[in-house]
């Protein structure tokens, strides 16, 4: 299956979308050593510890940028999502361009209720962010776009740092 914007990209894009959706998991390796770090993120969002949840969210980004050989990048954690009449930023990656590196931030605070977000969301939301970073650095693609290998890889990395969670979350 494909998006409908597919029909709107040009031939080259739509070469890197078919590419994109063609890989379909990432293999982490030593993935195990990760999820210790897991319930630690639990923990700290729980007590609404900024400082501390951006510090553990570099060692679990570090963790997988070294495993995978590929530039690191910087992580910044905000307070409360920017929003505006088309929703709520989750998360935003910005590839380095010319910069020292890649950056990626995320908002620990929902607009509406400025309630902490659920773990998962923001576990997923920081995998997402950092599959548009495998996107450039591991998978040399051009561009990256959001389809359904991307939302698989981004799968893939929720599963080998979090095995357990394999019953509770629907498969994309
Ligand atoms: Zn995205």
């Amino acid at each position: 299956m494909v998006f409908s914007y597919y029909k709107k990209l040009y031939a080259a894009q739509k070469r890197i979308y078919r590419r994109s959706d063609s890989i379909i998991s990432v293999s982490l390796p030593d993935a195990e050593t990760l999820q210790q770090l897991i319930p630690v993120l639990t923990a700290l969002l729980i007590e609404d510890d900024l400082v501390q949840v951006e510090d553990i969210c570099r060692k679990i980004t570090l963790g997988i940028t070294s495993r995978l050989s590929i530039q690191p990048l910087r992580i910044k954690v905000l307070a409360v999502r920017p929003s505006a009449s088309w929703g709520e930023l989750h998360g935003l990656y910005e590839p380095a361009n010319g910069r020292a590196s890649a950056v990626i931030t995320l908002w620990m605070r929902t607009a509406k209720q400025r309630r902490v977000v659920a773990f998962k969301s923001f576990l997923r939301t920081l995998l997402h962010e950092l599959c548009h970073h495998l996107d450039y650095e591991l998978y040399r693609l051009p561009d990256s776009f959001h389809t359904e290998g991307f939302y698989k890889r981004e799968s893939s990395l929720f599963h080998q740092l979090m095995p357990e969670a394999q019953q509770s979350v629907p498969a994309e």
